[in-house]
């Protein structure tokens, strides 16, 4: 049987799983890109780069295009497309399976304070520390910007852009990175608070782990919670397992697609 998977993507994993179903046979994988990162690598499968246009517009693409699945393995923190993939999925009835890494613990030694949003990071953050290494993404930046008496240094994949704190020293750089290189951009720049999104995984966890052993706090932002119809699962091969009993008979099927002339 074939079947055709879209999953969307900007996240290792999402990159991880495409590759995985790209090597199956009979199975064809489109990967979506919001497009926000200039050169994303190369993905296994097809690719598709941009917003769909909002819920309906997902659903549209997910008629025309024959999909038998969806997957969300996008970023813990990218709630609209999230939402949209819900709501996708309930009015076209594309099974959707929901990919969401574990988000990090607190261990014993760190001094971690959680917070609910970049704006409330950016409220507690003179209280904690005057030199801060804000690890949050380019985008909402905006939040920080008017904490004049602070330094920053912000790392991001790409140069953020205005409006962001008048004191910052950009360092553009992309994980994943190691204890021993975070201890030493740490002490370098004389960072005395981390700020980091609970984004989890292990490709930038390490500065948890340096942060901890040189007794720096560590504001962290909580994830946003998962629309309340959703279940996540954690890892690519869970995925496959649900996928695996997603998989429903080829013919007939109940929005007209599988003819030549009208699926891709
Ligand atoms: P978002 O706020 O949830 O999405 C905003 C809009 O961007 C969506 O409504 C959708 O536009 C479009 N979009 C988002 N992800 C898409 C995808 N994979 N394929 C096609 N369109 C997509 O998302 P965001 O936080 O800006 O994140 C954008 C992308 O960057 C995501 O794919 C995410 O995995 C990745 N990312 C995000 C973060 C983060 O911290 N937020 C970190 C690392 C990577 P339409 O409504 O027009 O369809």
């Amino acid at each position: 049987m074939s079947s055709h998977i879209l999953v969307l993507g900007g996240t290792a994993e999402a990159r991880e799983l495409a590759a995985v179903l790209a090597a199956r046979d009979g199975v064809r994988v489109t990967s979506s890109l919001a497009g926000r990162v200039t050169r994303p690598g190369v993905l296994d499968g097809e690719v598709r780069v941009g917003g769909f246009g909002g819920a309906e517009g997902l659903a549209s693409w997910l008629r025309e295009h024959c999909a038998d699945a969806v997957v969300d393995a996008t970023h813990p923190f990218a709630e609209a497309i999230t939402r949209n993939a819900a709501r996708a999925a309930a009015a076209t009835g594309v099974p959707l399976v929901v990919l969401r890494r574990p988000g990090w613990r607190p261990g014993p030694g760190d001094r971690w304070h959680p917070v609910v949003s970049l704006h409330a990071a950016a409220e507690l953050l003179p209280r904690i520390g005057r030199r801060a290494f804000l690890t949050t993404g380019r985008l909402g930046l905006a939040a920080f910007a008017h904490l004049a008496d602070m330094h920053f240094v912000i790392r991001s994949v790409e140069p953020p852009e205005p409006p962001v704190p008048p004191d910052t020293r950009v360092v553009l750089a992309r994980g994943p990175f190691t204890v021993a290189g975070e201890k030493e951009l740490l002490t370098a720049y004389r960072i005395d608070v981390l700020v980091t999104k609970d984004s989890g995984g292990a490709a930038t966890a390490a500065k948890l782990s340096a942060a901890r052993e040189l007794g720096l706090p560590v504001v962290v932002v909580r994830r946003p919670p998962l629309p309340p119809e959703l279940t996540a699962v954690p890892d690519v091969a869970a995925v496959l397992e649900r996928l695996g009993r997603a998989a429903r008979p080829t013919p007939p099927d109940p929005r007209g697609c599988g003819a030549a002339d009208t699926c891709p």
